[in-house]
């Protein structure tokens, strides 16, 4: 039906020409040896030295004028986006000239539509089932760059699937029986069904694309694309984005493209100047009140807390709950359903407090977020920027707050260290902080109480890893808001403090 649809529109409408003169091009030599990435141990480390931010020259260009055909024009208007942004601008002429790009951006700055915009116009111009193949990182991120396909294509019937682990395998091979244009995926699940599947195979695939390179590096699928590339055409059109350019990037690079030209919109550990950077320093003992004293502050903001483990996730929430905050926890050890289900409520503003560990931190678009909390630091540089790009995407401004304790000043002032700026203290009333330490630890007891049932539930099921997946079965789900939350801990007691606590 949809390939119809692509067929039956294809002559009428042309993509036009390209008014703009692509960027300089940088080109590197493919390598065959692709078993390099196979067992590739070595520590990441960055190689590239950083090229300056391209100047905007060209400031005025819009999606017609790099190329693009009337439909996908129309698209992006639908979508509200106003103007190509950088990336847009400086990769989409190549690849729509049939180029192999890898694109160093950063986060928020419209690289799914970057790679997705181009493969849709190769797809009208040629329509063919299983035409792409998106792999991804996490499987959030998979289901995001598959809803940008749909919602691009919509006009010329795209069809994609979503592959991804913790699913069921049975629907996703019906699924792909049904000869979809465009495969999102996490590379274990593609593989699994490469092996598995029958009938299903990529042998006529026009067009690859690496999301995430470093994190799909960090996260050993190295083995797995190595096996995936084996096994799919050497005739086809690689694109490889990645937040840096790292050696096992490199070697990727290597191995899965041909004469690419490099695109990069953004120096190294910089972020962008609509996001506002601050960090409160405190003991250890406060980080609680701090915490619920700022998001009293900043109530009405959709906020991201990031802490370092999945257990404090649990527990923040909990917390939080108790104190009748609307909070959701998104971390891996959630199931899948869960997972996605707390991101919608995220996105759709039915709660507007998600507390997460780095699963959430990379590659998900969630773009009205205000504010993240750094509740816990994160371990590095890297992962500071992709937390903090959570917000101020796309032109929008955004606020972070990044807690430090006595025990965190070295990890961040080697942050401090990377950004090349020393960040301003947020101000806050230290004695209204003090006036909550009382009722906060009383909550806290609560979520303590709490977390002890969850895990002794999970003792019991033997759940395993997945140990938080009836975590709460959405009980909170309809009545935190509204302030009516009890359970059996003692919770609701938290929480008609929490109904004094919020303003
Ligand atoms: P990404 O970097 O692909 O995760 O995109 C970040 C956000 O920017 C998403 O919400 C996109 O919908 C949005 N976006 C992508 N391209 C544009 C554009 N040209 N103008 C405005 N917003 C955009």
């Amino acid at each position: 039906m949809a390939i119809k649809q692509l067929n039956k529109t294809k002559k009428v409408v042309k993509a036009e020409k390209k008014v703009i003169p692509p960027p300089a091009s940088e080109s590197s030599e493919q390598e065959s040896d692709q078993s390099e990435l196979e067992n590739d141990a070595e520590e990441e480390e960055e190689t590239e030295t950083a090229t300056e931010k391209e100047e905007t020259k060209n400031e005025n260009v819009t999606f017609k004028d790099l190329g693009l055909m009337q439909p996908l024009v129309d698209a992006c208007e639908q979508l509200k986006f106003k103007a190509p942004t950088e990336i847009q601008k400086e990769s989409i002429p190549w690849s729509l000239q049939g180029r192999d790009i890898i694109g160093l951006a950063q986060t928020g700055s419209g690289k799914t539509a970057a790679f997705a915009l181009p493969i849709l116009q190769a797809l009208w111009n040629n329509p063919s089932p299983m035409f792409a193949c998106v792999m991804a990182p996490t499987r959030e991120l998979a289901v995001q760059i598959s809803e940008t396909f749909e919602s691009l294509g919509s006009t010329i019937g795209v069809r994609c699937v979503v592959i991804v682990g913790g699913m069921d395998m049975m629907a996703q091979s019906i699924a792909l029986s049904k000869k979809p244009h465009i495969i999102v995926c996490t590379p274990g699940r593609l593989q699994d069904h490469l092996e598995n599947t029958k009938g299903f195979s990529l042998r006529s695939l026009k067009y690859l694309v690496l999301d995430e390179a470093d994190r799909l590096l960090d996260m050993d699928f190295g083995p797995i694309i190595d096996q995936i590339l084996k096994v799919i055409p050497k005739e086809r059109n690689t694109f490889l984005f990645s937040a840096t350019m790292t050696t096992k990037v490199a070697k990727l690079q290597r191995a899965s493209l041909n004469n690419p030209v490099k695109v990069e919109v953004a120096t190294k550990y910089s972020t962008v100047s609509t996001l506002l950077q601050y960090y409160l320093f405190f003991p250890l003992k406060q980080k609680d009140s701090y915490l619920v004293y700022l998001l009293n502050e900043l109530a009405g903001n959709s906020t991201i807390v990031f802490s370092r483990t999945c257990n404090d996730c649990q527990r923040i929430t909990l917390l939080l709950r108790n104190l009748g905050f609307p909070a959701i926890p998104l971390h891996g050890q959630l199931s899948q359903e869960k997972r996605l289900g707390a991101l919608n409520k995220f996105k759709s503003g039915n709660r507007n407090i998600l507390i997460a560990t780095d699963v959430a931190s990379r590659g998900l678009d969630i773009p009205s977020v205000d504010i993240v909390l750094n509740y816990d630091l994160p371990n590095n540089s890297k992962d500071y920027i992709h937390r903090v790009g959570r917000t101020a995407r796309a032109g929008r401004s955004g606020k972070s707050i990044t807690f430090v304790t006595q025990y965190d000043v070295e990890v961040y002032q080697r942050i401090e260290q990377a950004l090349d700026k020393k960040l301003d203290e947020f101000p806050v009333d230290k004695d209204a902080v003090m006036l909550l330490q009382e009722r906060v630890d009383e909550a806290q007891r609560f979520a303590i109480t709490e977390l002890k049932e969850q895990h002794a539930t999970r003792g019991k099921g033997g759940r395993g890893k997945r140990q938080f997946n009836s975590d709460d079965k959405d009980r909170d789900d309809d009545s935190v808001q509204a302030g009516a939350y009890h359970s059996k801990s003692g919770a609701a007691r938290g929480n008609r403090q929490g109904k004094k606590m919020r303003k």
